[in-house]
């Protein structure tokens, strides 16, 4: 099999050649300083500097914007919150909890009126999502599903029961789950756009940058973002970091870089898309425990994703995204599965991304006023719409507006830390090789494994 391996991702290869803007010379005075320059960090440019077109704002990126899991990601623009809606009831009750889910429906539509209004061509449709199930296991919790989101303020509008074979034409399925609340994108076209427009704005992006630490204000000095090249000092130092968060030494154990695979095929030809019957744009997953996710991309392919390798020990990133030949496989095979009518078409590339989970699985977005520092992450899988939301709490925190954002229970939510290696390393490991045992055992058990129950003991969903 003859595909591209890594080189970021297929999203950026689709763009051609990225020329990444000039890195920082020296020491600068700026009102905002943001690291890293994925979704978070140019959404909260834009959204900063639309409010206060005379902000100085300076973002530092140490590759080019896009290069994390921004430009690496499914394309799913999902309006659904990470974590728990239970775990933020407990702190701020049930209405903050469901305030919050409401807010990432909204932002879907946001981010999809925003790209328009400013020009983004990066291939969105708000097409929609299906789930389906496949076995009797995954239709149990398919309706548990349904009934939980009922409970957590999502209507009959929401999210409904449909005849999978309506939508697209999955093997094996037995049902499935349709909600309106998810967008497609390309997200290399997003992150790319969103600079070029970023930029026109007036924000300088540097990149081939990288911040080797981040200053907290004290007394009369300003905080700082500290680079062998430079140091930008500035009331607010913003960390947009998410996956890559980990090497910022104090906040090591705080979110876990966890991977995800991804695959995408040459184009189908057209008798194949008949015959999977996936007419629109519309994304794709699954109940099972070890998840897929996938796309039909603008250009006729299906790019198609899941956990592949879930963590490296002592939380290393491996930033090519080169991905392992067995990764690729079951991604393959997984995809086989789904559409035997695809499972001749080759594959054209694979690749990587992390992204970061939080021990409790909740996303924080958090401002200091006395230190200058601001933080935003540990989406689990679902930042493409909720770093929009985050960028938006982040302006408004910042520019001490009182609006029904800065009151969502995410907002300064207290990140719970992972354990210590080897332990997080080994509860990792067991996790998913309990998830996907428990997928296995699924296939003829008829319920919930409860080899899936241990594991969800363990990972703390
Ligand atoms: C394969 C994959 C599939 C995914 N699919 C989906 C999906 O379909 N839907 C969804 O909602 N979410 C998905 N996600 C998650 C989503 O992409 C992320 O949550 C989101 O993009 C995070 O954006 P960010 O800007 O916070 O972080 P990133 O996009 O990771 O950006 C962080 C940036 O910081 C830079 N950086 C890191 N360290 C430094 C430093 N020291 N100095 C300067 N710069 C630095 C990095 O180079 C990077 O550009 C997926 C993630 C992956 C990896």
């Amino acid at each position: 099999m003859s595909f591209v391996n890594g080189s970021v991702s297929y999203w950026f290869r689709e763009l051609g050649e990225v020329r990444a803007g000039a890195p920082l010379s020296g020491h600068v005075q700026a009102d905002v300083c943001i690291v890293g320059a994925g979704y978070t960090g140019l959404w909260t440019a834009y959204y900063l500097k639309k409010a206060q077109p005379d902000l100085r704002i300076v973002v530092l990126e140490k590759e080019f914007a896009g290069f994390g899991a921004s430009g690496r990601n499914g394309g799913w623009v999902v309006g659904e919150i990470a974590g728990s809606a239970e775990v933020y009831a407990r702190r701020h009750g049930r209405d903050a909890a469901v305030r919050l889910q409401r807010a990432m429906f909204e932002t879907v539509e946001e981010i999809v009126t925003v790209a328009a209004g400013e020009g983004i061509d990066a291939d969105i449709v708000k097409s929609g999502q299906t789930t389906v199930a496949r076995n009797a296991a995954q239709q149990r919790r398919l309706s548990e599903t349904l009934a939980h989101a009922r409970d957590w303020g999502w209507g009959a509008d929401d999210l409904m029961i449909v005849e999978p074979e309506q939508r697209i034409r999955v093997a094996h399925a037995t049902g499935a789950l349709w909600t309106p609340h998810c967008a497609r994108v390309q997200p290399a076209k997003l992150a790319r756009g969103l600079a070029e427009v970023v930029r026109g704005l007036g924000v300088v992006i540097h990149e081939g940058t990288e911040v080797e630490s981040v200053r907290a204000r004290t007394g009369s000095a300003p905080a700082a973002a500290v680079t062998a090249r430079g140091t930008v000092t500035a009331d607010y130092a913003i960390r947009a970091t998410e996956g890559f968060s980990a090497a910022f030494g104090a906040s090591h154990r705080d979110w876990l870089p966890m991977n995800s695979s991804m695959i995408v095929t040459e184009p189908l030809p057209a008798a194949v898309w008949d015959e999977i019957g996936w007419a629109g744009a519309e994304l794709l997953g699954d109940m099972a425990h070890y998840y897929m996710y996938a796309q039909r991309t603008a250009d006729g392919r299906i790019a198609f994703g899941g956990r592949g390798k879930p963590y490296r020990y002592g939380s290393r990133i491996d930033d090519a995204g080169r991905t392992q030949e067995w990764t690729v496989d079951v991604l393959h095979g997984m995809l086989a599965d789904f559409f035997p009518a695809a499972a001749d078409v080759p594959l054209d590339h694979a690749w990587s991304g992390v992204l970061a989970v939080p021990r409790d699985w909740c996303s924080t977005v958090a401002l200091d006023h006395a230190t200058g520092l601001a933080y935003a992450g540990g989406y689990t899988g679902h930042g493409v719409a909720a770093t929009n939301l985050a960028a938006r709490t982040l302006r408004d925190l910042m520019l001490r507006r009182d609006t029904e954002l800065t009151s969502l229970p995410w907002v300064n939510w207290p990140v719970r830390r992972w354990e210590p290696e080897p332990l997080r390393w080994i509860g990792v490991q067991l996790m998913y090789s309990l998830y996907r045992a428990a997928d296995h055992r699924e296939s003829r058990l008829g319920r919930t494994s409860r080899i899936a129950k241990a594991a969800d003991l363990i990972s703390g969903r």
